[in-house]
């Protein structure tokens, strides 16, 4: 059967092409056929992946640029740490979507195609993908496009959405190196609102308006609020080198990990976006290595979800960000101001311990997170 592969893999985003990509550099493929299908090529420079890791990374794309100096800046607080043992690194996902697929399509076990996928179904042990007159067959299908899974989220109550330019300034106003992971210096009334900013050298950076909120704003509007949180950064004069506008579902739907024994749920549509920081690149390679060795073993698609303490703590932070937002600003500057860095960056990242997440609670506003408790 020319159109079966032992394995297809839907959307060659970040999910699609890490899984492709970790599979080129195993040994489980030998003679094994794996086909990728997308609608795009992924010839653009469509997102900005930032995380924080504690090892260096597979992807050559990923080690041009990284930090160990973050800022969080509130009214009068404004911490400036160096990390010891994690870094924060940043992916251009155009450079990632080119080195992966140089390395895919060097290997003769892939296939590509562009293509709309609209079905996926499985029947014994066959699955079969239909994509308008084409049909082809696995024994295994990996899923990114959300729209293919088949329970799906509703519409979600609230969006993470930013709206960012990387710009080049005339005088060296980025010399300190600092990455600004929240910059409350703007206000916050009715909706969480804060900048962020990723030097990338003393001239250049990606500054970014970002929000928490019900509602995606107009593009005037995004462009008024992204002046005025530029002129608190007192940038001068500078020039627009690109922009970037992105929203993520801050949504407690609990993504389902298998839409049949054979077909996973992969990346977001996997459920493995952090409902309250978007941040998903993290856990898209982790769940990438836990798939390979699942496959080496004969137990495909063995991984546990997220410990259910960490989608608690979510659910609690997204009630106070939907209900109590103009408190959100003094819930980070509390955080912020009775934690390391290195400790929050482990439990955004869940791999905290039971006790470190006391000492984290402890030391916040209570009657927020009780108030949430006892509503839910
Ligand atoms: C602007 C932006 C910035 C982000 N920044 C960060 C960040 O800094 N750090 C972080 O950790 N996360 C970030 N995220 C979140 C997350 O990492 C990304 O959304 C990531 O791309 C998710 O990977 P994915 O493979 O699940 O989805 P995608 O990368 O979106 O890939 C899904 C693929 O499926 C394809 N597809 C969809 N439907 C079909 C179909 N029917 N048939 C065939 N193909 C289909 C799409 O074309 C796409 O290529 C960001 C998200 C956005 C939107």
């Amino acid at each position: 059967m020319t159109n079966h592969y032992d394995y297809i893999i839907v959307g060659t985003g970040c999910a699609g092409l890490s899984l492709a990509f970790g599979l080129s550099q195993s040994d489980l493929l030998n003679d094994k056929r794996v086909l990728l299908l997308d609608t795009e090529t992924k010839s653009t420079n469509d997102k900005t992946w930032c995380f924080w890791s504690r090892e260096e990374q597979p992807y050559t794309s990923s080690q041009e640029v990284s930090w160990q100096n973050l800022s969080f800046k509130a009214d009068s607080l404004d911490i400036k740490e160096k990390l010891s043992e994690l870094k924060y690194f940043h992916v251009n996902s155009l450079a990632f979507y080119k080195e992966t697929l140089n390395s895919i399509n060097s290997n003769h076990s892939f296939t590509l195609k562009q293509l709309v996928v609209d079905q996926i179904e499985q029947s014994g042990d066959i699955v079969t993908v239909k994509a308008g007159q084409d049909e082809y067959t696995a024994s295994f299908v990996f899923n990114s496009a959300i729209s293919l899974i088949n329970q799906k989220p509703e519409k979600p109550a609230l969006w993470q959405h930013f709206y960012g330019k990387r710009i080049k300034t005339q005088d060296k106003v980025f010399k300190d190196n600092q990455v600004k992971l929240m910059d409350f210096s703007l206000p916050n009334a009715d909706t969480v609102q804060f900048g962020y900013v990723l030097p990338f050298n003393e001239y250049e950076a990606l500054v970014e308006y970002t929000e928490f909120s019900p509602s995606i704003r107009t593009e005037d509007d995004y462009e008024v609020h992204f002046k005025q949180y530029a002129t608190t950064l007192a940038l001068g004069k500078y020039e627009v080198l690109e922009s970037e506008k992105g929203q993520i579902p801050m949504s407690e739907f609990l993504f389902p990990r298998y839409n049949s024994s054979r077909v996973l749920n992969i990346g977001t549509s996997g459920g493995f976006t952090k409902p309250t920081t978007g941040y998903t690149f993290k856990n898209i390679q982790d769940d990438v290595k836990s798939i390979i060795k699942s496959l080496e073993n004969d137990l495909p698609f063995h991984r546990p979800y997220a410990k259910s303490r960490f989608r608690f703590y979510d659910r609690l932070l997204l009630g106070i960000i939907r209900d109590e937002p103009h408190k959100v600003k003094g819930i980070m500057t509390k955080l912020f101001k009775n934690n390391s860095m290195e400790r929050i960056l482990t439990f955004l990242d869940e791999r905290s311990t039971l006790l470190d997440e006391v000492k984290i609670f402890m030391r916040l506003p209570w009657a927020p997170f009780l108030k949430q408790l006892f509503l839910k």
